[in-house]
């Protein structure tokens, strides 16, 4: 199995390039973002319990997102491999990850993580606001939280992941195509 975690900021492009790398590597892309989403548009328990961390950019409790993982994960072993997006966003899912798929035998083989500036994050969410239609994209205060929150609560994954010799960063700066061969170089160099 080859299982990679695409790390980054709120607006890096992990969504953009997890589709891509789905393809190219034929993985499940399991991005806890867009699984609460779905559970929000169809009104479940998880969902009505993940919307008012969503509305505001906090976080999801860790139980509720690592529970909803473990069976995405159990649900697809016989799967090619995992790229994670948006998950782990906290150094108890970062451990929880390591357990789950240790325990499988199937580790994570690296953390890619899309180096972009404050600045341009800014500019991509507001912009993707405009279509997406999602609450969270809509307003300034809100995008500055997610800012905030990722450097307060997710960029401890990263050191956690440098630790053990898993961690490469690139420059997520540039067009899709030209960012995409930068993360394949890294996996391919794995
Ligand atoms: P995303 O689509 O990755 O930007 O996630 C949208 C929102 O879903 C985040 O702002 C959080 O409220 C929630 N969320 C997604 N992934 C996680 C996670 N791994 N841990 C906690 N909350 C999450």
């Amino acid at each position: 199995m080859l299982n990679i975690v695409l790390f980054g900021p709120p607006g890096a492009g992990k969504g953009t390039q997890s589709e891509k790398i789905q393809t190219k590597y034929n993985l499940i892309h399991l991005s806890t973002g867009d699984l609460f989403r779905k559970h929000l548009s169809e009104g479940t328990e998880l969902g009505i319990e993940a919307q008012k961390f969503m509305d505001e950019g906090n976080l999801v409790p860790d139980r509720v997102v690592i529970g909803m993982v473990e069976e995405k994960i159990a649900d697809n072993m016989d799967a090619n491999g995992f790229i994670f997006d948006g998950f782990p966003r906290t150094i108890p899912q970062a451990e929880s990850l390591d357990e789950m798929l240790s325990g499988r035998n199937i580790p994570i083989q690296v953390m890619v993580s899309l180096d972009v500036p404050d600045d341009e994050l800014r500019t991509r969410l507001l912009l993707r606001g405009e279509t997406s239609g999602r609450a969270d994209d809509q307003n300034e205060e809100k995008i500055n939280n997610r800012i905030r929150v990722y450097k307060e609560e997710t960029i401890p994954v990263a050191e956690f992941y440098q630790k053990t010799g898993r961690y490469q960063s690139i420059n997520g700066v540039g067009s899709i195509e030209d960012i995409f061969d930068r993360i394949c170089s890294t996996i391919d160099s794995r």
